[in-house]
């Protein structure tokens, strides 16, 4: 276990920004971290991963806390990885194991524990989509909790853990359930078409990369946090309001609502590849902000915010950030 007072987060979190934490704790099995916290019966925690989905919008005056917890076994087509694992070599080393299942959501940054939390989605995929269950320490009575797929009540980008207060369970292992002879999920985007011949698992992982790359910025290079505001849900009434005035709205139904691309809202605002302070909209894919070297976490919301209300403006669609602000 290491234990760093007064910690810079910079390495942290992928937009690079300065923030520092009272205490960064980084553990490596589950009886290190019950040790700590019953010896550290603190009320601010703040278990993260990479950082990839987090906005630090100052120093953090509590204990953050790392698993360093990287072990991955499986039991025949059940796999099982502790929160640690980063999430895009857990996929890697299932397809090259033959197994499939989580192949579309290649390349996302994060860990296993944090994707659990996210229900991370690309693709036409959702990590729900092969969770069996996730196992975590429900911090008030420090005892190991199984939560089955249901009870983590997972939506788009949404789940149980989501609605507890932060740091009351903390990940330890997610297990999934994939398959040597999985369905693959080829209709989302032009994914077939970088697809030659027929399609495998790891073809999927290859061009879902290769798409990722053209589209989005390599967190080694550029700060950001990935899509920063959610594709907003509106009623078909309010859809067809704003299909009158904008024929092109692109649109998806999902269980009776539809979809839009917060994308193309912001794209229509002008907001493509403009800078505010050291913050700006990423050039190939307008729902990213980067930070261009020198951005605060001031210029961040500041961008941010403005984006929302001329959204708001233009459409009446309020749209809500994906990224976590701490
Ligand atoms: C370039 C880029 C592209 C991206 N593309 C996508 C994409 O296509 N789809 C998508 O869904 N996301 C995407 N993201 C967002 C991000 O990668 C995911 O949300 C990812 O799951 C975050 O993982 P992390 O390890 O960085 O978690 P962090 O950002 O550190 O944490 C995320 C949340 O999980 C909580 N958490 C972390 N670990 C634990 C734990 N062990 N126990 C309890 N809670 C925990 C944190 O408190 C926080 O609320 C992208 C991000 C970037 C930078």
């Amino acid at each position: 276990m290491t234990i760093i007072e007064n910690a810079d987060l910079l390495k942290y979190n992928t937009f690079r920004l300065s923030a520092k934490a009272r205490r960064l704790v980084i553990y490596d099995n589950v009886e290190e971290l019950v040790d700590y916290l019953q010896g550290h019966r603190e009320e601010n925690l703040l278990p993260i991963g990479q950082g990839s989905n987090l906005l630090f919008t100052g120093d953090y005056s509590g204990t953050v806390l790392v698993s360093n917890m990287k072990n991955v076994w499986h039991d025949e087509d059940l796999w099982t990885a502790e929160s640690g694992v980063v999430m895009d070599e857990l996929i890697e080393q299932t397809i090259l194991a033959g197994y499939g299942g989580l192949e579309n959501l290649s390349h996302i940054p994060g860990v296993v524990g944090a994707a659990a939390v996210q229900n991370i989605g690309a693709y036409g995929v959702e990590l729900k989509d092969t969770v069996e269950k996730v196992d975590a320490l429900y911090v008030p009575e420090m005892k190991v909790v199984t939560l089955t797929k249901e009870d983590c009540r997972y939506g788009y980008r949404d789940s149980f853990f989501k609605h507890q207060k932060t740091g009351t369970f903390i990940v330890l292992s997610v297990s999934f359930r994939l398959s040597q002879h999985s369905e693959l999920r080829l209709d989302y985007g032009h994914l077939k078409t970088e697809i030659e011949g027929e399609p495998t698992p790891l073809k999927v992982r290859e061009a879902v990369v290769k798409i990722r790359r053209n589209k989005l910025p390599e967190v080694s290079e550029i700060g950001s946090a990935g899509s920063f505001f959610k594709n907003p849900f509106v009623s078909v009434e309010q859809f067809e309001k704003i299909r009158s005035q904008y024929p092109n709205v692109p649109s998806f139904e999902q269980s009776g609502m539809i979809k839009i691309p917060a994308a193309w809202m912001i794209e229509q605002c002008g907001w493509k590849g403009r800078q505010m302070g050291g913050a700006a909209v990423y050039e190939n894919q307008p729902l990213v902000l980067v930070n261009r070297g020198c951005a605060t976490s001031k210029d961040i919301l500041a961008l941010s915010e403005a984006i929302q209300k001329s959204v708001k403006e233009k459409f009446g669609v309020q749209i809500e950030p994906e990224v976590v602000f701490i």
